[in-house]
Protein backbone atom coordinates (compact mmCIF):
# COMPACT_ATOMS: atom_id res chain seq x y z
CA UNK A 1 0.00 0.00 0.00
CA UNK A 2 1.47 3.65 -0.49
CA UNK A 3 2.54 4.79 2.15
CA UNK A 4 0.23 6.84 4.77
CA UNK A 5 -3.16 6.33 2.94
CA UNK A 6 -5.41 4.64 5.16
CA UNK A 7 -8.74 5.92 4.32
CA UNK A 8 -11.19 3.93 3.20
CA UNK A 9 -11.83 3.62 -0.56
CA UNK A 10 -14.22 1.13 -1.45
CA UNK A 11 -16.51 -0.88 1.12
CA UNK A 12 -18.94 -3.57 0.22
CA UNK A 13 -21.12 -4.49 3.30
CA UNK A 14 -23.33 -7.35 3.10
CA UNK A 15 -23.49 -7.53 -0.58
CA UNK A 16 -25.29 -10.22 -2.56
CA UNK A 17 -26.11 -10.34 -6.04
CA UNK A 18 -28.40 -12.79 -7.33
CA UNK A 19 -29.52 -13.00 -10.90
CA UNK A 20 -33.10 -14.29 -11.00
CA UNK A 21 -33.80 -15.16 -14.40
CA UNK A 22 -30.53 -17.57 -14.39
CA UNK A 23 -31.44 -18.65 -11.35
CA UNK A 24 -27.50 -17.58 -10.41
CA UNK A 25 -26.71 -16.39 -6.72
CA UNK A 26 -23.13 -14.71 -7.81
CA UNK A 27 -22.91 -13.49 -4.50
CA UNK A 28 -23.56 -14.02 -1.70
CA UNK A 29 -23.34 -11.70 1.95
CA UNK A 30 -19.51 -10.41 0.56
CA UNK A 31 -18.28 -7.97 3.19
CA UNK A 32 -14.89 -6.50 2.10
CA UNK A 33 -13.17 -2.80 2.84
CA UNK A 34 -10.41 -1.20 0.28
CA UNK A 35 -7.95 1.17 1.29
CA UNK A 36 -7.54 3.91 -0.43
CA UNK A 37 -3.95 3.76 -2.72
CA UNK A 38 -4.19 0.06 -1.81
CA UNK A 39 -3.47 -2.84 -4.84
CA UNK A 40 -6.26 -5.69 -4.01
CA UNK A 41 -6.27 -9.01 -5.89
CA UNK A 42 -9.19 -10.70 -6.05
CA UNK A 43 -9.03 -15.09 -7.09
CA UNK A 44 -10.33 -18.13 -7.38
CA UNK A 45 -12.20 -20.61 -9.36
CA UNK A 46 -13.92 -19.46 -12.39
CA UNK A 47 -17.77 -18.49 -12.14
CA UNK A 48 -16.85 -17.58 -8.29
CA UNK A 49 -18.12 -13.86 -8.14
CA UNK A 50 -14.95 -12.05 -8.97
CA UNK A 51 -16.07 -9.68 -12.12
CA UNK A 52 -19.83 -9.55 -10.46
CA UNK A 53 -17.73 -7.61 -7.64
CA UNK A 54 -16.42 -5.38 -10.19
CA UNK A 55 -19.73 -4.52 -11.91
CA UNK A 56 -21.16 -3.39 -8.75
CA UNK A 57 -17.93 -1.43 -7.92
CA UNK A 58 -18.31 -0.24 -11.56
CA UNK A 59 -21.81 1.07 -10.54
CA UNK A 60 -22.89 -1.49 -13.96
CA UNK A 61 -24.81 -3.81 -12.03
CA UNK A 62 -26.84 -2.80 -8.65
CA UNK A 63 -26.74 -5.43 -5.58
CA UNK A 64 -29.39 -7.39 -4.66
CA UNK A 65 -28.97 -7.03 -1.27
CA UNK A 66 -26.14 -4.91 1.00
CA UNK A 67 -24.48 -1.74 0.47
CA UNK A 68 -21.66 -0.82 -1.83
CA UNK A 69 -19.83 2.65 -0.99
CA UNK A 70 -17.54 3.71 -3.81
CA UNK A 71 -15.79 6.43 -5.50
CA UNK A 72 -17.69 7.68 -8.67
CA UNK A 73 -14.19 8.30 -10.20
CA UNK A 74 -13.93 4.25 -11.31
CA UNK A 75 -12.36 3.02 -14.42
CA UNK A 76 -12.23 0.26 -15.67
CA UNK A 77 -9.43 -2.31 -17.88
CA UNK A 78 -11.37 -4.91 -20.19
CA UNK A 79 -9.34 -8.68 -21.04
CA UNK A 80 -7.72 -7.78 -24.42
CA UNK A 81 -7.70 -3.95 -24.19
CA UNK A 82 -11.27 -3.26 -25.67
CA UNK A 83 -10.02 -0.53 -28.14
CA UNK A 84 -12.41 0.60 -30.97
CA UNK A 85 -11.05 -0.98 -34.28
CA UNK A 86 -11.65 1.89 -36.44
CA UNK A 87 -10.35 4.56 -34.12
CA UNK A 88 -6.59 5.46 -33.64
CA UNK A 89 -4.68 5.18 -30.78
CA UNK A 90 -4.65 8.69 -30.03
CA UNK A 91 -8.84 8.99 -30.69
CA UNK A 92 -9.33 5.71 -29.00
CA UNK A 93 -7.95 7.66 -25.63
CA UNK A 94 -9.31 11.34 -26.06
CA UNK A 95 -12.83 9.93 -26.72
CA UNK A 96 -13.27 8.57 -23.59
CA UNK A 97 -11.66 11.88 -22.33
CA UNK A 98 -14.53 14.10 -24.51
CA UNK A 99 -17.35 11.82 -23.05
CA UNK A 100 -16.08 12.25 -19.90
CA UNK A 101 -16.96 15.91 -20.07
CA UNK A 102 -12.91 17.13 -20.51
CA UNK A 103 -12.69 19.96 -23.04
CA UNK A 104 -10.64 19.13 -26.44
CA UNK A 105 -7.70 20.72 -25.35
CA UNK A 106 -8.05 19.13 -22.04
CA UNK A 107 -8.42 15.41 -23.61
CA UNK A 108 -5.69 15.97 -25.98
CA UNK A 109 -3.41 17.27 -22.92
CA UNK A 110 -4.72 13.67 -20.81
CA UNK A 111 -3.83 11.58 -24.11
CA UNK A 112 -0.31 12.62 -24.38
CA UNK A 113 0.12 12.45 -20.53
CA UNK A 114 -0.81 8.92 -20.21
CA UNK A 115 0.73 7.67 -23.20
CA UNK A 116 3.72 8.72 -22.52
CA UNK A 117 3.53 6.94 -19.51
CA UNK A 118 2.69 3.35 -21.06
CA UNK A 119 5.63 4.66 -23.65
CA UNK A 120 3.55 4.85 -26.73
CA UNK A 121 3.79 8.19 -27.67
CA UNK A 122 4.91 7.51 -30.51
CA UNK A 123 2.12 5.24 -31.85
CA UNK A 124 -0.53 7.61 -31.31
CA UNK A 125 -1.53 7.44 -35.04
CA UNK A 126 -1.54 4.04 -35.07
CA UNK A 127 -4.89 1.32 -35.24
CA UNK A 128 -5.63 -1.00 -32.87
CA UNK A 129 -4.81 -4.02 -35.56
CA UNK A 130 -1.10 -2.11 -36.04
CA UNK A 131 -0.29 -2.96 -32.25
CA UNK A 132 0.89 -6.42 -30.31
CA UNK A 133 -1.58 -7.62 -27.39
CA UNK A 134 0.78 -6.06 -24.93
CA UNK A 135 0.76 -2.45 -26.62
CA UNK A 136 -3.13 -2.52 -27.32
CA UNK A 137 -3.25 -2.90 -23.51
CA UNK A 138 -0.98 -0.42 -22.57
CA UNK A 139 -3.73 1.95 -24.36
CA UNK A 140 -6.60 0.28 -22.62
CA UNK A 141 -4.84 1.38 -19.20
CA UNK A 142 -3.80 4.85 -20.83
CA UNK A 143 -7.28 4.83 -21.68
CA UNK A 144 -8.69 4.14 -18.16
CA UNK A 145 -6.37 6.29 -16.68
CA UNK A 146 -6.98 9.20 -18.76
CA UNK A 147 -10.44 10.35 -17.08
CA UNK A 148 -8.52 10.60 -13.70
CA UNK A 149 -9.99 7.85 -11.54
CA UNK A 150 -9.50 7.43 -8.03
CA UNK A 151 -9.90 3.36 -8.62
CA UNK A 152 -8.59 1.26 -11.32
CA UNK A 153 -10.87 -2.27 -11.70
CA UNK A 154 -8.53 -4.66 -14.26
CA UNK A 155 -10.61 -7.76 -14.84
CA UNK A 156 -7.76 -10.31 -15.76
CA UNK A 157 -6.15 -7.66 -17.82
CA UNK A 158 -3.43 -9.77 -18.75
CA UNK A 159 -4.73 -13.49 -19.54
CA UNK A 160 -5.21 -13.00 -23.53
CA UNK A 161 -0.99 -12.66 -23.45
CA UNK A 162 2.42 -13.89 -23.43
CA UNK A 163 3.80 -14.86 -20.15
CA UNK A 164 7.05 -12.16 -21.00
CA UNK A 165 4.44 -9.74 -22.56
CA UNK A 166 2.26 -10.54 -18.89
CA UNK A 167 5.84 -9.50 -16.79
CA UNK A 168 6.14 -6.23 -18.96
CA UNK A 169 2.82 -4.99 -18.40
CA UNK A 170 3.19 -6.31 -14.66
CA UNK A 171 6.37 -3.57 -14.60
CA UNK A 172 4.07 -0.51 -16.65
CA UNK A 173 1.13 -1.34 -14.23
CA UNK A 174 3.66 -1.07 -10.87
CA UNK A 175 4.81 1.86 -11.82
CA UNK A 176 1.63 3.52 -12.81
CA UNK A 177 0.51 2.59 -9.10
CA UNK A 178 3.19 4.10 -7.53
CA UNK A 179 3.07 7.01 -9.12
CA UNK A 180 -0.44 8.05 -9.22
CA UNK A 181 -1.35 6.43 -6.12
CA UNK A 182 -4.53 4.62 -7.29
CA UNK A 183 -6.27 2.07 -5.74
CA UNK A 184 -6.38 -1.22 -7.56
CA UNK A 185 -9.08 -3.97 -7.88
CA UNK A 186 -7.81 -6.80 -9.94
CA UNK A 187 -9.15 -9.79 -10.80
CA UNK A 188 -7.02 -12.25 -11.23
CA UNK A 189 -6.65 -16.37 -12.42
CA UNK A 190 -2.73 -16.76 -11.80
CA UNK A 191 -2.08 -17.16 -8.22
CA UNK A 192 1.56 -15.88 -8.79
CA UNK A 193 0.64 -12.76 -10.36
CA UNK A 194 -1.86 -11.82 -7.32
CA UNK A 195 1.35 -12.59 -5.36
CA UNK A 196 3.46 -10.60 -7.22
CA UNK A 197 1.77 -7.02 -7.21
CA UNK A 198 -0.96 -7.18 -4.62
CA UNK A 199 -1.05 -6.14 -1.05
CA UNK A 200 -3.70 -7.67 0.00
CA UNK A 201 -4.90 -11.46 -2.25
CA UNK A 202 -9.00 -11.49 -1.61
CA UNK A 203 -9.59 -15.41 -2.58
CA UNK A 204 -13.13 -16.40 -3.18
CA UNK A 205 -14.89 -19.44 -3.46
CA UNK A 206 -18.86 -20.31 -5.05
CA UNK A 207 -20.20 -16.58 -4.46
CA UNK A 208 -18.39 -15.44 -0.80
CA UNK A 209 -14.58 -14.28 -0.50
CA UNK A 210 -13.66 -16.48 1.97
CA UNK A 211 -10.29 -15.48 3.03
CA UNK A 212 -7.99 -12.09 2.80
CA UNK A 213 -4.76 -12.47 2.89
CA UNK A 214 -1.76 -9.80 3.33
CA UNK A 215 1.15 -10.08 1.41
CA UNK A 216 3.92 -8.67 3.82
CA UNK A 217 6.82 -9.05 1.09
CA UNK A 218 9.01 -6.06 0.10
CA UNK A 219 8.94 -4.28 -3.26
CA UNK A 220 9.87 -4.39 -5.96
CA UNK A 221 9.29 -8.05 -5.43
CA UNK A 222 11.50 -11.06 -7.00
CA UNK A 223 9.13 -13.75 -7.67
CA UNK A 224 12.35 -16.22 -7.45
CA UNK A 225 12.95 -15.38 -3.99
CA UNK A 226 12.74 -17.53 -1.23
CA UNK A 227 10.25 -15.11 0.44
CA UNK A 228 8.21 -14.92 -2.64
CA UNK A 229 7.98 -18.59 -3.18
CA UNK A 230 7.34 -19.58 0.35
CA UNK A 231 4.53 -16.94 0.17
CA UNK A 232 3.19 -18.16 -2.92
CA UNK A 233 3.39 -22.20 -1.47
CA UNK A 234 1.46 -20.90 1.57
CA UNK A 235 -1.24 -18.64 -0.79
CA UNK A 236 -1.44 -21.52 -2.43
CA UNK A 237 -2.38 -24.13 0.47
CA UNK A 238 -5.11 -21.85 1.73
CA UNK A 239 -6.45 -21.74 -1.95
CA UNK A 240 -6.51 -25.91 -1.97
CA UNK A 241 -7.77 -26.26 1.23
CA UNK A 242 -10.75 -24.55 1.10
CA UNK A 243 -10.97 -26.15 -2.51
CA UNK A 244 -11.14 -30.01 -1.42
P1 LIG B 1 -16.09 -15.02 -12.14
O1 LIG B 1 -15.71 -13.63 -12.51
O2 LIG B 1 -15.53 -15.44 -10.82
O3 LIG B 1 -15.78 -16.02 -13.20
P2 LIG B 1 -18.83 -14.02 -12.36
O4 LIG B 1 -18.86 -12.92 -11.39
O5 LIG B 1 -18.67 -13.67 -13.80
O6 LIG B 1 -17.68 -15.07 -11.93
O7 LIG B 1 -20.14 -14.88 -12.23
C1 LIG B 1 -20.63 -15.39 -10.98
C2 LIG B 1 -21.88 -16.22 -11.22
O8 LIG B 1 -22.93 -15.37 -11.67
C3 LIG B 1 -21.73 -17.31 -12.27
O9 LIG B 1 -22.49 -18.41 -11.86
C4 LIG B 1 -22.32 -16.69 -13.50
O10 LIG B 1 -22.85 -17.67 -14.35
C5 LIG B 1 -23.42 -15.79 -12.93
N1 LIG B 1 -23.65 -14.61 -13.76
C6 LIG B 1 -22.78 -13.61 -13.99
N2 LIG B 1 -23.32 -12.65 -14.77
C7 LIG B 1 -24.58 -13.06 -15.05
C8 LIG B 1 -25.67 -12.52 -15.81
N3 LIG B 1 -25.57 -11.34 -16.44
N4 LIG B 1 -26.83 -13.22 -15.86
C9 LIG B 1 -26.93 -14.40 -15.22
N5 LIG B 1 -25.97 -14.96 -14.48
C10 LIG B 1 -24.79 -14.32 -14.39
Amino acid sequence: MQKGLSLTEISLNQVSKVYKEAKATALADVSLEIKQGEFFCLVGPSGCGKSTILRLIAGLEKPSAGEIKSPEEVSMVFQSGALLPWMSVEENVSFVCKANGFSTFKSEEQTTKYLRMVDLEGFRYRYPRELSGGQRQRVGIARALAVEPKVLLLDEPFSALDPLTTDELHKYLLKIWEETGKTILMVSHLLEEAVLLSDRIGIMKKSEIKHIVAIDLKRPRNDESKEFLKTLETVKKILENQNS
